[in-house]
């Protein structure tokens, strides 16, 4: 299964793993199985000390765990973890097998402390660009605390798990069987999410801050660029984001930035706070500004309330809360978020495989959609709320050509 030059990169990651690892697959007569089978041996086949051995313990199969002998550390993947959860599945290898993670000592110590018995499932798909962060954070997690259990299920080969459970987005995670969160979220917001009196912690830092010459809210690309002007004067500036990376968190290759031709997404948005934190930047992320509040007399202090109830103070407020997915509003759009309305057709599409589906917008995005789809569904409806699409003609001559698209304008 895998390719040469593939043995050979991983042949030299394996070589950082210090304890044993043994890879467990519970299989049965698929040709699915099979083919895990081959990925196992093939990787055991790399290091001397990763070993392949079959136990039916799981009710999924094909399924497999990373083990680390003698203890309780384990990871596990429903699935084949090929396409974008390649990269999962090396880092799981290295981290049951000892080879440190490169997070923060003290989110590793938060995540070891935590006190309870957390067994995730995460529904993912190959094609999905957001999955891996979600199925890295967890199975990091439950490699430093082997109370929290966690197993990575591609949903596109589990499809009546999926439908039973309501899947319609990955990643999709659930807690102790309950729906947990959906689309991409970083450990540190999983662990804010577990860890509610961190909550409590960070709103009472936050509100003893001194004001700011310069409060930023938003920490994406104009964020980022306006924190690092007003820092460069070396006046006091800080940063109250949401989410720090902003929209570039949710792509991949990114070729329209000029001097670097090629870069990806969640690359670009930690290079991004690399450069943010080269300059003395109160960075506070995972922060929801909910209210603006202007200086009461000229040259006074505006404030700004977050999400906890603490608030901050700064002579200037540079707002740069970006965009977000646009909405139709109508009737039903919220309620089925997520269970039916998706706003990513590479991610979500292997989860709607066989079934007709209808794409909202005639520009580039919505008929390049829609001619992805089409390999994938049984037919899909394009709808369009103007008289004519707006796609390059390219586009649309494509859309129309295919047997199983139909557009309605
Ligand atoms: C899938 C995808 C692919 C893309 N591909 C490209 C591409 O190839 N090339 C290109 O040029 N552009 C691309 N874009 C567009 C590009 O990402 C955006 O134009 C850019 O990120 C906008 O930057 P921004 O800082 O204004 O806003 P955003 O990136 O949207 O960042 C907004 C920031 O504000 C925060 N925020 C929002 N509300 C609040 C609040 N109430 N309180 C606190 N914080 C808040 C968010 O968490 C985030 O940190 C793409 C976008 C997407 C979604």
């Amino acid at each position: 299964m895998l390719d040469a030059n593939l043995k050979t990169q991983l042949k030299g990651y394996l070589e950082r793993l210090t304890l044993p690892v043994e890879l467990v697959a519970s299989l049965d007569d698929s040709p699915k199985s099979a083919e895990l089978k081959e990925l196992l041996q093939e990787i055991a086949s790399l290091s001397d000390k990763v070993t392949f051995a079959e136990a039916d313990e799981d009710m999924r199969k094909p399924s497999f765990a990373i083990v680390r002998p003698g203890t309780d550390i384990s990871v596990r993947f429903a699935g084949i973890p090929m396409g974008h959860e390649f990269t999962s599945l090396v880092l799981a290898l290295l981290q049951v097998g000892g080879h440190p993670s490169k997070e923060a000592q003290d989110t590793i110590e938060r995540v070891k402390g935590l006190d309870g018995d957390y067994t995730f499932e995460t529904y993912f798909s190959l094609s999905c660009q957001n999955c891996p962060d979600v199925v890295q954070a967890l199975n990091l997690m439950s490699v430093l605390n082997p109370r929290i259990r966690h197993t990575a299920i591609d949903g596109a080969l589990f499809q009546d798990e999926v439908e039973k459970r309501g899947v319609m987005a990955v990643p999709s995670i659930f807690l102790n069987s309950l729906p947990f969160g959906q689309g991409r979220m970083s450990l540190e917001q999983i662990l804010a999410k577990l860890d509610t009196g961190a909550g409590e912690r960070a709103a009472e830092e936050i509100a003893a801050k001194k004001p700011y010459d310069v409060l930023v809210v938003g920490g994406g690309p104009a964020g980022a660029a306006a924190a690092i002007y007003a820092a460069r004067k070396g006046i006091r500036t800080g940063i109250a984001a949401e989410r720090f990376g902003g929209q570039v968190l949710d792509t991949m290759g990114i070729e329209n930035f000029i001097s670097v031709s090629h870069t990806e997404g969640p690359k670009m948005a930690a290079e991004l706070a690399a450069h943010v934190k080269d300059y003395e930047v109160d960075v506070m992320d995972l922060q929801t500004a909910t209210r603006l509040i202007p200086a009461a007399t000229p040259g006074g202090l505006a404030t700004v309330e977050l999400q906890n109830g603490a608030t901050l103070k700064a002579k200037t407020i540079v707002l740069s809360p970006g965009a977000r997915w646009r909405q139709m509003n109508v009737p039903g759009e919220a309620e089925y978020r997520n269970k039916g309305v998706a706003y990513c057709p590479h991610c979500d599409g292997p989860l709607f495989k066989g079934k007709r589906v209808a794409v909202i917008g005639g520009g580039n995005s919505g008929v390049e959609a829609a001619i992805d789809l089409a390999g994938l569904v049984s037919h899909v409806t394009l709808i369009e709320f103007d008289g004519q699409l707006r796609a390059d003609a390219v586009l649309q001559a494509r859309l129309r050509s295919l047997p199983n698209a139909t557009v309605i304008v």
